[in-house]
């Protein structure tokens, strides 16, 4: 199994990470040609998502990515991933691949709480949750599933074969979420 994690902007690295200790091979994607490498599944990291747009935009990767992932190509997405994926973005007037039906807030913490950490259930376990700048979520569509609520706010979410979470799980010390992912794709035991 292959996964490709998106690499011109933002916390990648972290990501390459836990697959490394899962055992699962990756590569980075940093232009189009990239995209042409077959992958079981995507990555898109946390970071900043209007930097992530812009550069997706100017490398001529946004429409394919967006296509591949309305294809079925499972995908996770971690905080400025989720805010590329989502619907809806409810305190800006742009979104990006509107794929998942979910409404996001943007840095929705403020300054303040932006960053932050905690422990707490994410789908039938509890794991530690770092917050930077976090978004959150705050509507969800029928057919998605609420993977993780922190203060009465989701914070993540499935729908088929999207993933989303408003914290970084790459950047804790549990593989759980990456794990989750590998086996929505159909690989691993969860
Ligand atoms: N605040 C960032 C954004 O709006 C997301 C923060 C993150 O990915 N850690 O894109």
């Amino acid at each position: 199994m292959t996964i490709g994690i998106l690499a011109v902007q933002g916390a990648f690295v972290e990501h390459q990470n836990m697959l490394n200790k899962l055992g699962v091979n990756h590569f980075e994607i940093r232009q189009p040609k990239d995209l042409l490498i077959p992958m079981d599944g995507l990555i898109l990291p946390g970071g900043e998502s209007t930097a992530m747009r812009k550069l997706l935009d100017d490398l001529g990767m946004f429409s394919t990515l967006k296509e591949m992932i309305a294809q079925g190509l499972p995908t996770l997405g971690t905080c400025a991933g989720m805010i590329l994926l989502a619907k809806h973005l409810t305190n800006q007037e742009q979104s990006h691949m509107q794929l998942m039906d979910i409404d996001v807030k943007r840095n929705a913490y403020g300054r303040q709480l932006g960053s932050f950490f905690t422990t707490n259930t994410f789908a039938d376990r509890m794991i530690p949750m770092t917050f930077i700048r976090a978004p959150f979520i705050n509507r969800v569509g029928q057919d998605v599933n609420i993977l993780s609520t922190v203060d009465g706010h989701i914070v993540a979410a499935r729908q088929k074969h999207m993933l989303a979470t408003a914290f970084h799980p790459e950047l804790t010390g549990s593989t759980y979420v990456h794990e989750y992912f590998l086996q929505m794709i159909g690989h691993g035991s969860i």
